[in-house]
């Protein structure tokens, strides 16, 4: 083929893929699924086996894939189809949508709009929903925030979900999709029930994407409550990100996951500092701060750098909510009393729903929460 063809052909299939805005999400994957069944919804679609028509999804109450030997078994109204490497459901229609239930193991059914695809990959079950960015992104508000918040939070979560979309798309290529279903990714167990507001929200900041000052896409982190002080990127990753700084914050500080309190027996809190980190419990003085912590604001290590504690290694090993806390010795038992839930960095869920409450505009509150960024068109970017 000539290099003139080959590139036109090049600049045709990424032209394309931007303006198309089709994204693919591999849907169930906290999940092991063998079996899954797809029945209709909404609108009109085709089922096609490997390269065979098979018929329409409303021509069957339901359709069932199941997984055997590297192979996907069809059945349709429970009448074998025979087995085949790949299965596909597409709709021209706007609006389709189809129910999907996975049987082994059994999880409560979702619904999807537009395209799926399910394949062997790895000798895993793949099941891969095409969907349209619009529709994917209201799935994802819809996973996160739930019903019945500010047009101005929903538009801001619109933004932040786009923006992690568009910079991770290549997160799961071996996997056969871009982008997972699940906290790895973006929560996205799309129930169709997300009110109107939530569509206006992606419509109104259609094709933003939030960047940094070289116009590089951002990386956009959430939380649920920071606990009154964003927290520094490095005491979680070790790295630190400039658009990602510590501050305070007094949006969330009287919401209800503001606080906590947790109690934990001296005698595990002890064995975990010595025996994971050579806690210097035969020096007296170290030995009497042991169960002795102020937190005024946020830090990264317990106690003392120089003893090399880090506070996100106590949060994953007593499930604490969050790294922001104070400690005082009871009895027998420590008692910690913390702020926030969540590693507390980028975005503060709650500090944004209050300040959408309180007539900030979703640009204004993706400005407070992320250092030195601005809002773009994604189509305008030079990638
Ligand atoms: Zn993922
Ligand atoms: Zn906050």
């Amino acid at each position: 083929m000539p290099l003139r063809q080959l590139l036109l052909i090049l600049i045709f299939i990424a032209f394309g893929c931007v303006n198309a805005q089709e994204v693919s999400i591999g849907v169930l994957r906290d999940y092991n699924v063998n079996r899954v069944t797809f029945s209709h919804f909404k609108k009109h679609y085709s089922i096609y086996a490997d390269t065979s028509y098979i018929g329409t999804l409303e021509d069957f109450s339901y359709i069932e894939v199941q997984l055997n030997n590297g192979r996907l078994l069809l059945s349709c109204n429970t009448v074998s189809k025979g087995s085949f490497k790949k299965i596909r459901l597409t709709t021209r229609d706007q609006g389709g949508a189809i129910i999907v239930t996975s049987k082994s193991p059994i999880v409560r059914q979702r619904k999807y709009e537009d395209n799926f695809e399910v394949k062997v990959v790895s000798g895993r079950m793949t099941i891969v929903n095409k969907v349209q960015l619009p529709n994917y992104l209201s799935g994802v508000i819809e996973s996160e925030g739930g019903g019945g918040r500010a047009a101005e939070y929903y538009k801001v979560q619109a933004l932040m979900s786009r923006t992690y979309a568009l910079k991770n798309l290549k997160r799961h290529k071996k996997e056969g999709f871009q982008l997972c279903d699940g906290v790895h990714c973006q929560a996205y167990h799309s129930m169709l029930r997300f009110t109107p507001e939530i569509r206006t929200a992606v419509n109104a900041t259609k094709g933003e994407v939030l960047v940094d000052e070289n116009n590089k896409i951002v990386s956009t982190y959430f939380s649920a409550n920071c606990g009154g002080q964003v927290c520094d990127a490095s005491h979680v990753w070790n790295n630190s990100v400039p658009y990602v700084q510590s501050f305070l914050d007094t949006f969330c500080i009287h919401t209800k996951q503001a606080k906590w309190t947790k109690t934990i027996p001296k005698s595990s809190w002890r064995s975990f500092l010595v025996n994971e980190y050579g806690y210097p419990i035969q020096d007296s003085v170290a030995h009497s701060m042991m169960y002795t912590f102020e937190q005024e604001q946020r830090k990264a290590f317990y106690i003392h750098p120089s003893l090399g504690i880090p506070l996100r290694d106590l949060r994953r090993k007593f499930k604490l909510k969050s790294t922001f806390f104070s400690v005082h010795p009871q009895g027998d038992n420590v008692v910690l009393n913390g702020r926030g839930f969540g590693h507390g960095v980028g975005l503060c869920q709650e500090g944004a729903m209050k300040m959408a409450r309180s007539n900030y505009s979703y640009v204004q509150i993706a400005l407070f929460y992320f250092t030195g960024v601005k809002v773009v068109k994604y189509d305008q970017l030079k990638l």
